[in-house]
């Protein structure tokens, strides 16, 4: 394969990151551009699931990844009052998945990068036209507002939910962006809520409307509220803490959604955002493609987005070193590797979103009585074991 092969790589995210390190690894010149002035850290709890971790492996940042799983954590589902039962949560799933900030997915992946792929912030692409033989991308400082064009053998949009790449490439985002109808707010508080321990993950899941705490081992927990509403748009104006407010009235918990509420005020980097998945008939078009949630998003309510997108840069790399002459079939065969995975966990995203925010009153009530099954199993199940 000629080593000269130059991919523009759009977005410095978990699909960025992992595709540039991809790509630099068989051998291609990857170039990332990222739209915002500075690399982003922190974010929210993220769970990394063995598919992903594995990804992570072949990607090699598994063993950099700072993962933060806290050591004997528990859950405890608490009411509108505020009393608490044990419960099972987000990292009791099969598979049981890592705890992690996305901030740490990206700091492994930019530890990978740094400094062996070129990275130019503050800049996007405002154009794309392909010729045969090449992409030409005409790319702009954000800072300057000056523009340049050039020529890439490859473009990867890994430019997230609202996609430019998408955009100029493929078409509106109304006509790939499906809603599910829900809004989600997602940040770090300043500390855990009173009466809980650092360990501890609450989970306040009411019909419609719900509050997740999430517990790291050697972090503040990160908060994510989410609600079910059919007027999306509605939600945005006004301040964000003062929507919520007005959402979770009567469900205080005890105290808790007030205390969150509290932290979000003063939260200097805080989510919000209506929740979408992406459906695409096909992902790529001559030689551009998309990855991660400019692709495919499947949502927070899958658990998959994160680890998706790691496994979709091994994929892609895979695809391109195997079909060193022929990028449109290295293309078709990254899409028919990562279809599968992305169809089933994209319907499995409707399953959990009950889990995670039940729709109804119906749906609540057998959501906490399967909950209570379930880990009065596990309890009996842990008793039982042979210490
Ligand atoms: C609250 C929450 C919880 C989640 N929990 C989980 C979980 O438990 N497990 C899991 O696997 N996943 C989870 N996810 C999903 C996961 O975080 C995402 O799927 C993943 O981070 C998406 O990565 P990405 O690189 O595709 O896109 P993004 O993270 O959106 O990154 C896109 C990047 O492109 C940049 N960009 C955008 N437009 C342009 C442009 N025009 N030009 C240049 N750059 C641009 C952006 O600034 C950004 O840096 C969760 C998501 C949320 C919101």
């Amino acid at each position: 394969m000629p080593t000269s092969r130059k991919a523009l790589v759009v977005g410095l995210g978990i699909a960025g990151l992992a595709t540039a390190a991809r790509l630099h690894e068989i051998g291609w010149t990857p170039v990332v551009v990222e739209r915002t002035p500075q690399r982003r850290t922190g974010g929210y709890f993220v769970g990394l699931f063995p598919r992903g971790a594995q990804a992570a492996e072949e990607l090699g940042v598994l063993a950099t990844m700072h993962l933060r799983t806290p050591a004997d954590h528990r859950t405890w589902a608490v009411d509108a009052n505020g009393a608490r039962v044990r419960s099972i949560g987000f990292l009791d799933q099969p598979g049981h998945p890592d705890g992690v900030l996305r901030g740490d997915i990206e700091a492994a992946l930019w530890e990978k990068i740094e400094g062996r792929v070129e990275v130019r912030f503050g800049t996007e692409p405002v154009a794309i036209e392909q010729t045969t033989g090449t992409a030409r991308v005409t790319l702009r400082d954000n800072a300057s507002g000056a523009t340049s064009e050039e020529d890439y053998d490859l473009v990867v949009g890994a430019d997230g939910l609202r996609s430019t790449v998408r955009r100029l490439v493929f078409g509106p985002h109304e006509r790939f962006m499906r809603s599910m109808h829900a809004i989600i707010c997602a940040y770090s508080l300043e500390h855990q809520v009173t009466g809980y321990g650092d360990h501890e993950q609450v989970v306040i899941a009411a019909p419609r409307r719900a509050l997740w705490i999430f517990p790291f081992r050697d972090h503040p927990p990160t908060a994510l509220f989410t609600y079910r509403t059919r007027e999306e748009d509605r939600q945005f104006r006004g301040d964000h803490a003062d929507v919520l407010a007005g959402r979770f009235a009567g469900l205080d918990a005890g105290g808790i959604v007030t205390q969150a509420l509290a932290d979000l005020r003063r939260a200097p980097q805080a989510l919000f955002d209506s929740v979408h998945q992406v459906r695409m008939p096909r992902w790529h078009r001559d030689r551009v493609v998309l990855i991660g949630d400019a692709a495919w998003c499947m949502t927070l309510f899958s658990g998959m987005g994160a680890s998706s997108g790691m496994i979709g840069a091994v994929a892609l790399g895979d695809a391109l070193a195997g079909s060193p002459e022929s990028i449109g079939s290295a293309l078709d065969a990254y899409e028919q590797e990562m279809r599968p995975l992305i169809r089933k966990h994209q319907a499995l995203a409707y399953v959990k979103a009950q889990l995670f925010v039940p729709s109804n009153r119906a749906v609540a009530l057998l959501r906490a009585a399967l909950l209570k099954i379930v880990s009065r199993r596990r309890l009996h199940a842990w008793i039982g074991q042979p210490s």
